[in-house]
């Protein structure tokens, strides 16, 4: 586990494109944390760095968006889902179980029984100083992912 606080947004843009350089296909990364804490800003960030060209807008109404850039990136974002069965209609298990590309599930915590058994988590926060403070915390789940994240954990530095 390890934890960064970004000051401003600018500076979780830049976390995010630093950690966008050491995720590889095959990762599921789950991003958590309220409203405005910064995860659609995480992901647009990231998929820049993975050489995604388009416009990445947050699949708040349609549920997920495709990109493609250096792999293809999955971009879910589960806030307005009701039930666990409309993922299976999305497809959600196929593209989170064996991904064939990058796949980042925005408000997993919504649905935490329909998580694969490997992830990398990213919990966003304010910290309750300046309003532009977060407290970003990363962690594995299973053991898939461990050294990318001690990876990850020497990158991120600034
Ligand atoms: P979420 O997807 O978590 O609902 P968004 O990424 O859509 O959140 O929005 C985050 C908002 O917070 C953006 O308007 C961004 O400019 C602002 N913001 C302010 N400070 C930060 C920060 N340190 N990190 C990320 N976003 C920040
Ligand atoms: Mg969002």
């Amino acid at each position: 586990m390890f934890t960064r606080i970004t000051k401003s947004a600018a500076e979780t843009a830049r976390l995010a494109q630093m950690v966008g350089k050491k995720l590889h296909e095959g990762t599921v990364v789950c991003l958590d944390g309220d409203l405005g804490a910064g995860k659609t800003l995480f992901v647009q960030n990231v998929a820049r760095m993975l050489g995604v060209e388009g416009e990445v807008t947050s699949p708040t109404f349609n549920l997920m968006n495709v990109y493609e850039g250096i792999c293809r990136v999955y971009h879910f974002d589960l806030y307005r889902l009701e039930s666990a069965e409309e993922l299976d209609d999305i497809g959600f298990y196929e593209y989170t179980e064996e991904p064939d590309g990058i796949v980042f599930i925005e408000w997993s915590d919504k649905f935490p029984e329909e998580l694969p058994e490997d992830y990398i988590a990213i919990r966003f926060e304010r910290t309750g100083g300046a309003s532009d403070e977060r407290q970003i915390t990363f962690r594995c789940v299973g053991e898939e992912f461990v050294d990318d994240l001690k990876e990850m954990d020497e990158f991120c530095r600034f």
